[in-house]
Order: C-alpha cells, then sequence, then structure tokens
C-alpha cells in the first residue's frame, strides 16, 4: 500500500514524499482513511509505530485554513508538544499552514501570538487549560486529538484533561491514540468519545519489531561496573541509559562523565532550557548518552538510539515497553540492555509475562576499563 491511495491534497502529498515516507505504517493504513470519514477514532500502537502521522495526516488534509484554530492536539510533556508540532509543521509546510505551540515555562504573550495566525495547537494540558479559563484564548476547534493519552493519565492530567473538553464544542471530531489501553483510557474514551471505532495493533506487532533483548545478572554493588564494561563490550553509537530517580540520573550522569563519556541527564527538575539543550544535543549526536526517568524520555523521538540500558528495571511492563520503545524505530534494528540483580528476577518474569517474549541472559564480559 502507498500513501496515494489516500487521495491526500497535493501539496500534502508532496510534503509525504519530501518526508520520505513511502508505505503508511499498519496503525497509518488503519486510522487514516476512518479519521478521514469524520469518525472519532481510539487508536492502540507501541510507542514508534507512527501515530503522530496517523492522525496528523488526515487533519492536516481536512483543515480548510480559514484563519481560525481547527485543530488542537494535547500532549503530555513539554518536549513531545516541540516534536509533534515539528512533525505537523514539517507536512502542512505547502499547504501553508500554522501550528502554535503551547506548553508551560513560556511567556503567555509569545504564545498567544502565534495562536493569532495558527491552525493547529499543539499543547501540553496545564498550560493550556490556564489560556482557556482566564478566557486568554476563545476557540472552537473540529478536531480534537489526545496524543499518548495513557502519559497524560500516568502524570496526573485526567482532570485536566475533562475540564479542557468543557471548553470544546460539541461538534467535533475526537480521537484518542496511547500506546496502551489501561481501565481508565477506555472510560475517558467513553466520556469524550461518540462512537469511536477501536483501532488496536496488537502485541504480536511490538515483538516482532527488530529488538534485540538481553539482559545481564550482577551483585547490586556491580552495578556500575556492569554498565562500563558493556559500553566497551557493545560501543553503542547512540544510546539512553533508564534510571528510576531523578537522583540516579544525577549521580551516574556524573560517573559516566568522569568515565569519559559524552553524557547528559535528563529529568523533570532540569531547567526548561537545560533540558531542551540535551535533547537537541542527542538528537544532533554531539552528546553519544542521554540518561534519563521515564518520565522524562516520555514520547521522545530520536530515529537513530542504537542501544536502551535499563540500569534497574523499571516498576511495570508497560514502562518497559515505552523504554525499549526509544530504539528499534522506523523498522531499525535496535538493542534493549538490562542490568538486573537476584532482587529483580520478579519483575523480569513479570515483564517476559506481559510482553509474551523471554528475554535472552547473558554474563558481563569481564573487560574492566574502569579508570581509578
Ligand atoms: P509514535 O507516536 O507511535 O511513538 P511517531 O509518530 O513518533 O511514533 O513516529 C516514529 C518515527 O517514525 C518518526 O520519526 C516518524 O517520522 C517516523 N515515521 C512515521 N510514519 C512513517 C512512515 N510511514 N514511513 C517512514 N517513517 C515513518
Ligand atoms: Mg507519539
Amino acid at each position: 500500500m502507498t500513501f496515494n491511495e489516500f487521495n491526500f491534497k497535493t501539496q500534502l502529498q508532496k510534503a509525504i514524499d519530501d518526508a520520505g515516507f513511502k508505505e503508511p505504517s499498519p496503525i497509518q493504513a488503519d486510522a487514516i482513511p476512518i479519521i478521514l470519514e469524520g469518525k472519532d477514532i481510539v487508536g492502540q500502537a507501541h510507542t514508534g509505530t507512527g501515530k503522530t502521522a496517523a492522525f496528523g495526516l488526515p487533519i492536516l488534509n481536512k483543515l480548510e485554513c480559514n484563519g481560525d484554530v481547527e485543530a488542537v492536539v494535547i500532549v503530555p510533556t513539554r518536549e513531545l508538544a516541540m516534536q509533534v508540532s515539528d512533525e505537523i509543521f514539517r507536512f502542512g509546510k505547502f499547504l501553508k499552514i500554522n501550528t502554535a505551540t503551547v506548553y508551560g515555562g513560556q511567556s503567555y504573550s509569545r504564545q498567544l501570538k502565534h495562536i493569532d495566525n495558527a491552525s493547529v495547537i499543539v499543547a501540553t494540558p496545564g498550560r493550556f487549560l490556564d489560556l482557556l479559563r482566564d478566557g486568554k484564548i476563545n476557540i472552537a476547534p473540529k478536531y480534537v486529538i489526545l496524543d499518548e493519552a495513557d502519559e497524560m493519565l500516568d502524570m496526573g492530567f485526567l482532570d485536566d484533561i475533562k475540564e479542557i473538553f468543557t471548553f470544546m464544542p460539541n461538534e467535533r471530531q475526537t480521537l484518542l491514540f496511547s500506546a496502551t489501553m489501561p481501565p481508565a483510557i477506555k472510560k475517558l474514551a467513553q466520556t469524550i468519545l461518540v462512537e469511536p471505532e477501536f483501532i488496536t495493533i496488537t502485541k504480536s506487532d511490538v515483538t516482532n519489531s527488530k529488538i534485540t533483548q538481553t539482559f545481564y545478572v550482577v551483585e547490586e554493588k556491580e552495578r556500575d561496573d556492569a554498565l562500563i564494561r558493556l559500553y566497551d563490550f557493545k560501543n553503542p553509537e547512540k544510546s539512553i541509559i533508564f534510571c528510576r530517580t531523578k537522583k540516579e540520573v544525577d549521580r551516574l550522569s556524573t560517573f559516566l562523565v568522569s568515565q569519559g563519556f559524552m553524557a547528559k541527564g535528563l529529568h523533570g527538575d532540569m531547567e526548561q532550557r537545560q533540558r531542551e539543550e540535551a535533547i537537541r544535543a542527542f538528537k544532533t549526536s554531539k552528546l553519544e548518552i542521554l540518561i534519563a526517568t521515564d518520565v522524562a524520555a516520555r514520547g521522545l523521538d530520536v530515529n537513530d538510539v542504537t542501544h536502551v540500558f535499563n540500569y534497574h528495571l523499571p516498576f511495570d511492563s508497560e514502562s518497559y515497553v515505552h523504554r525499549i520503545g526509544r530504539t528499534g524505530r522506523a523498522g531499525k534494528e535496535g538493542m534493549a540492555v538490562s542490568i538486573v540483580t537476584p532482587h529483580e528476577f520478579r519483575m523480569l518474569q513479570k515483564i517476559e509475562k506481559n510482553i509474551g517474549t523471554k528475554l535472552e541472559g547473558r554474563s558481563v564480559p569481564n573487560i574492566s576499563s574502569v579508570k581509578e
């Protein structure tokens, strides 16, 4: 199947060609025709499967560009807001579509000015709700999209989201996208969508992806040493190390820098500027390692991550799926490496059961190069 079969406007098809997209991904193939028809949908597919274009392309095709805000995309984090906004702008360039990005930590006046001539707003829930409550923006979008809905709920945005919808017109098309579909999402979908079509790209697609998953068993005190040895052994080009806490991110980044790695941390207590800088440096390959908490790395779209390391296993298997989805994106091969102590065996089994795959256990190669 090709994108031509959707009969998009020529300017949109041209941007798709420019982006080098040839075949729609499974979620795109399923969701695009239904969205074009005007139906509400709930779309579930694993991270990295192209959900942004799945809603972005059909919505762009439907915009009238009449000077009003016609579509609003709500996303969990500032990073994601910028990313989604960039992607929509990229596909809308020949249609001459303006997008505005709305998130906390930036001046109201600047964002409001951008909204004035935007057809699409990409916003995080908190700041968007502030603007609506204060009557600073008065819009009636025809399309409202919740992107990465599971993450927004995890981050405690449920009430904000519900309130945002009290400001949205009843006459609208609503789309909800999520990597996972816990009961709370289904319940939310029932209240804000009208007779939605459910599209699920199943688990087997996750395990079909080209991610090699391995684990290495160590003692608690050996974690740092094992990490360094695994870096020597695997020599990753571009990697993300996941930690469970911000404190651990800080400690580990100091340690890795002291070992000569080009590494930086990424977590929610850092200033917005520092976070943006770390992401930019990582994207442009000025950094080889990003050390992050689950929350900070949500939805982060960096295409050429070769390795994901779990310094600790996450607390639940959904986070595991999110984490390893940072690599092996867009059909590329990826490696997911977990450092595991015997204490974590139970978690490991739970993950294996939930993803329906057995991870390959290996021993840490014995080529220590930790500098004294
Ligand atoms: P998700 O939201 O499902 O995690 P994204 O929308 O962020 O995934 O897409 C992941 C990456 O794949 C992005 O870099 C995107 O540009 C790319 N991509 C999406 N759809 C296609 C496609 N049909 N062909 C090639 N690359 C694609
Ligand atoms: Mg996404």
